[in-house]
C-alpha cells in the first residue's frame, strides 16, 4: 500500500477475439469463437499448473523451504524479489513435459505460480513452527503465558482465525498419529496451484496490452491451439478486448492481467495503477474508532481531539449483519450435512464389491452430492467476500462524510481468542474481519485516510469514561451477569461494542505519535495509554431558555408492549394486531382504539384504485437501504446499517451509495 502507487484489481470478462497476425506486424485475423478461446486459455492455464505443481512437488520439503525463507541463494547473493528469478537462482525451474514444447515465458509464468505457492507454504511452515515449538498441554485453552510465548514466536499479523485453524490440524494430526507433526510439510501436502495464467510474470514476447481507449483495454496473447503443442507452430497470437468498469476512472495505468477460463469464458483479473501519496499517520484531529463486534459486524464512533481532550458526540455508526450470519449458519449447517452424507456413501461404496449392481447409481449420488457441497461452498465464501467489501465500503463512506482523516481498527492480531463459544458459530468467522480489514485499508487508501491499527486489550473491558473495569449485564434496566450492556460505577451506561469503539477512538487519538509501520508496512501503534473521553455537551437552543425542555436522553430501553389479557401467549404471537380494529371501542379501554387499520381504510367503496407502480420515497432518498428490497435479492435487505450522512449533519442525505466493489 505504501509507495507512489496504489494498485487495484477490476474483474472483467473477454470478448471481441482473433487470432493470426503479431501485435505489431499486422496479417491476417481471424475472429475466434468465445467458447474455443476459453478451451484455449484453458490448455495454457493447464500447462502452467503441470509444471508448477512439479516444481512445487519437488521443493516441498522443510529444508527447501528453509532456504526460500532465507532469502539467500546457493551463491551467497540475495534472492530477487521476482518469484521466478529467485526460483532460477536456486535452480528450481520449471521443466515441460516430454515432447511438449513451451516459450521460455510460459515456464517463467509457471515459475511464478510455484513461487507465490511456495513463499506461502514458507509463511505457513513459520506458523506451523511456532505452534510446534509453544504447543501447550491443552491446545484449546491456552494460559496466558502460553499465548504470549505463542505471540512472540509466531510471525507478525497472524490472526487468531489463523492460529484456531493450525491448532485443528495439528490436533487432528495427533489423533491419528499419536505424535507432533516435525513439520509443515509432514502435516500436509504439497498446495496446488490455481487454473489460471499470470500473465504479469511474462514480457511483450507473450503479452502485450494496448490501451484502444478511456474504456477499453486490447491485450495480446500467444496460445497453444491444442492441449499439447508439440512445436512452435501450435502457438498462435490471440487478441481480445476487455471493457474497463466504471470503477476504474480513466487515465490509470493498466498492467499486464491474469487471466482465468470459467464456464466457458475467460475472466480477466486486470490490475490497474493509479498514483497515490500514503496519508499521514498523525497529525490527526476527528478519527473514527471501530470495534469488532459480535453479531454486528462493525460498530463505530466519531471522535474528534480538542486541546489534548477526546470528545466523541454519543451517536454509534452500526453496520449490523446478523441476518448475513444467519444465512452463513444456515449454509455451514448445510454444507456439515452434505458431508457426512458424501461420507456416508462412499463407505457404503467402499464397502461393496466393484461389479455390484447399485454401484452406479451410488457414484451418481457422490458426484451429485459432491457438486452440491461444491455450490455451497462457494455461496459461502461469496456471502463472506460481499459483505466484508459492503462493510468496508460503508465504513470508508462513513468517514469521508464526517470528514474524518483516520480509521483505528483493532488489531486483529492481538484480538484474544475464545469469548464466549456458545455464540461462536453465529459470529461472522475470524476470516471475515481479515477480508474487511484488508478491504477496509484498499478503499480507505484510494479515499486518502489513514488506517491505523490499535491494540485490542482492554477494549471492551474498560470505561471510556473513567478508565475503571466495567461491568457486562444483559440489558441497562436487568443488572444480570451478561454481554451486551457495559455500565460502570461513573454513571456509563452503553452498549458494549460503542463503548468499545469509543475507547480504541482515544486510543489512536491519544497515541497518535507511537504510530509506526509495523513489518508488513501497516501503521500501528504497538503500546498505548487510554485516555478518558468526554461527551460532547448538547448544543442548546434558545427554546431551551425560554421554556422547560423535556428530557429525551435514553436511560433505558424501550419497555416491551405487554399483552392484551387474556390473548393466546404462544411466542410465534405478534405483538401487535393485524386485524382491522372493532368500529366501538371495547368498553373499559377508555376509548382507545388498539393498534390495526381503522374500519375505513380497510375496503373503500367503488372500483379498486390503480396505485402505480413507482420506486418507493425511501428508496430514492436512500438507495443503499433498499435497492436489494425492490430488486428482490442480495443481501441488503439483511443488513442494517447507519446511513451515512454529510458533515454538515443531521439531512440523512446520502454522500455516496453502499455500492459493492
Ligand atoms: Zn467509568
Amino acid at each position: 500500500m505504501a509507495g507512489a502507487w496504489l494498485t487495484s484489481t477490476a474483474t472483467c470478462t473477454a470478448y471481441r477475439v482473433v487470432c493470426g497476425g503479431t501485435p505489431d506486424a499486422p496479417g491476417v485475423r481471424v475472429p475466434v469463437a468465445g467458447r474455443v478461446f476459453a478451451e484455449r486459455v484453458g490448455w495454457l492455464a493447464d500447462l502452467v499448473r503441470g509444471m508448477a505443481d512439479q516444481v512445487i512437488a519437488a521443493q516441498w520439503s522443510d529444508a527447501d523451504l528453509a532456504v526460500l525463507a532465507g532469502g539467500v541463494g546457493v551463491d551467497g547473493r540475495r534472492l530477487p524479489a521476482s518469484g521466478w528469478m529467485a526460483l532460477r537462482r536456486l535452480g528450481w525451474g520449471a521443466v515441460a513435459a516430454a515432447g511438449v514444447v513451451v516459450s521460455d515465458r510460459v515456464r517463467r509464468i509457471a515459475e511464478e505460480e510455484a513461487a507465490r505457492a511456495l513463499r506461502l507454504g514458507c509463511h505457513r511452515r513459520a506458523v506451523v513452527a511456532a505452534l510446534l515449538a509453544t504447543w501447550p498441554a491443552d491446545p484449546f485453552a491456552r494460559t496466558d503465558g502460553e499465548w504470549s510465548g505463542l505471540r512472540a514466536a509466531l510471525p507478525e499479523g497472524t490472526d487468531t482465525a489463523t492460529i484456531r485453524n493450525r491448532t485443528r490440524q495439528i490436533t487432528a494430526y495427533v489423533g491419528v498419529h499419536g505424535r507432533l507433526p516435525a513439520g509443515l510439510c509432514e502435516l500436509e501436502g504439497p498446495p496446488v496451484v490455481a487454473r489460471q495464467v499470470s500473465l504479469a510474470a511474462a514480457d511483450r514476447q507473450q503479452v502485450v496490452v494496448d490501451r484502444v481507449d478511456d474504456r477499453m483495454i486490447r491485450v495480446w496473447s500467444q496460445l497453444p491451439t491444442c492441449a499439447a503443442p508439440v512445436s512452435y507452430r501450435d502457438w498462435l497470437w490471440h487478441a481480445f478486448d476487455v471493457a474497463l468498469p466504471a470503477s476504474v476512472p480513466a487515465g490509470v495505468k493498466v498492467c499486464s492481467p491474469t487471466v482465468r477460463p470459467r464456464d466457458g469464458r475467460v475472466r480477466v483479473d486486470l490490475p490497474w495503477q493509479a498514483p497515490h501519496t500514503p496519508p499521514p499517520v498523525d497529525g490527526h484531529t476527528r478519527g473514527l474508532g471501530v470495534d469488532w463486534g459480535v453479531n454486528t459486524l462493525l460498530t463505530a464512533t466519531v471522535a474528534d481531539l480538542e486541546g489534548g481532550c477526546v470528545v466523541v458526540d454519543g451517536r454509534p455508526l452500526r453496520f449490523d449483519a446478523t441476518g448475513v450470519s444467519a444465512k452463513l449458519v444456515r449454509l455451514r449447517r448445510h454444507r456439515e450435512h452434505l458431508n457426512t452424507k458424501a461420507d456416508h456413501l462412499s463407505r457404503l461404496r467402499d464397502g461393496r464389491p466393484a461389479d455390484a449392481p447399485a454401484e452406479a447409481a451410488l457414484a451418481g449420488k457422490l458426484a451429485c452430492l459432491e457438486a452440491e457441497h461444491a455450490a455451497v461452498c462457494a455461496r459461502i465464501r461469496h456471502l463472506n467476500h460481499a459483505v466484508a467489501w459492503s462493510a468496508a465500503r460503508w465504513l470508508v463512506d462513513h468517514a469521508t462524510g464526517v470528514g474524518a482523516t483516520v480509521v483505528y481498527v483493532e488489531n486483529l492480531a492481538t484480538l484474544e481468542a475464545g469469548g464466549r463459544s456458545r455464540s461462536l458459530n453465529r459470529r461472522l468467522s475470524g476470516a471475515v474481519r481479515g477480508t474487511v480489514f484488508t478491504a477496509v485499508a484498499h478503499l480507505a487508501a484510494q479515499a486518502g485516510i489513514a488506517v491505523v491499527t490499535v491494540p485490542a486489550r482492554g477494549t471492551s473491558s474498560g470505561c471510556p469514561r473513567c478508565g475503571g473495569a466495567v461491568t457486562h449485564v444483559k440489558t441497562p434496566d436487568r443488572c444480570v451477569a451478561g454481554y451486551r450492556w457495559a455500565i460502570c460505577s461513573c454513571g456509563l451506561s452503553l452498549d458494549r461494542d460503542h463503548a468499545a469503539a469509543q475507547r480504541i477512538a482515544a486510543r489512536g487519538l491519544a497515541n497518535q505519535t507511537k504510530t509506526r509501520p509495523d513489518r508488513s508496512g501497516q501503521a500501528a501503534i504497538h503500546a498505548a495509554t487510554d485516555t478518558p473521553v468526554r461527551r460532547r455537551a448538547r448544543r442548546s437552543t434558545p427554546a431551551a431558555t425560554t421554556r422547560p425542555v423535556r428530557d429525551r436522553r435514553k436511560t433505558a430501553p424501550t419497555r416491551k408492549q405487554t399483552r392484551p389479557t387474556g390473548a393466546k401467549t404462544s411466542r410465534l404471537l405478534p405483538l401487535r394486531r393485524q386485524v382491522p380494529a372493532p368500529t366501538e371501542p371495547p368498553p373499559g379501554t377508555g376509548g382507545k382504539r388498539p393498534a390495526g387499520r381503522t374500519p375505513q381504510e380497510t375496503n373503500p367503496p367503488g372500483p379498486v384504485r390503480q396505485v402505480p407502480h413507482t420506486v418507493p420515497t425511501t428508496a430514492r432518498r436512500h438507495p443503499h437501504r433498499v435497492r436489494g428490497a425492490i430488486l428482490g435479492r442480495g443481501f441488503h435487505r439483511h443488513v442494517h446499517a447507519t446511513p451515512i450522512t454529510h458533515q454538515d449533519g443531521g439531512t440523512g442525505t446520502m454522500s455516496a451509495p453502499l455500492r459493492i466493489t
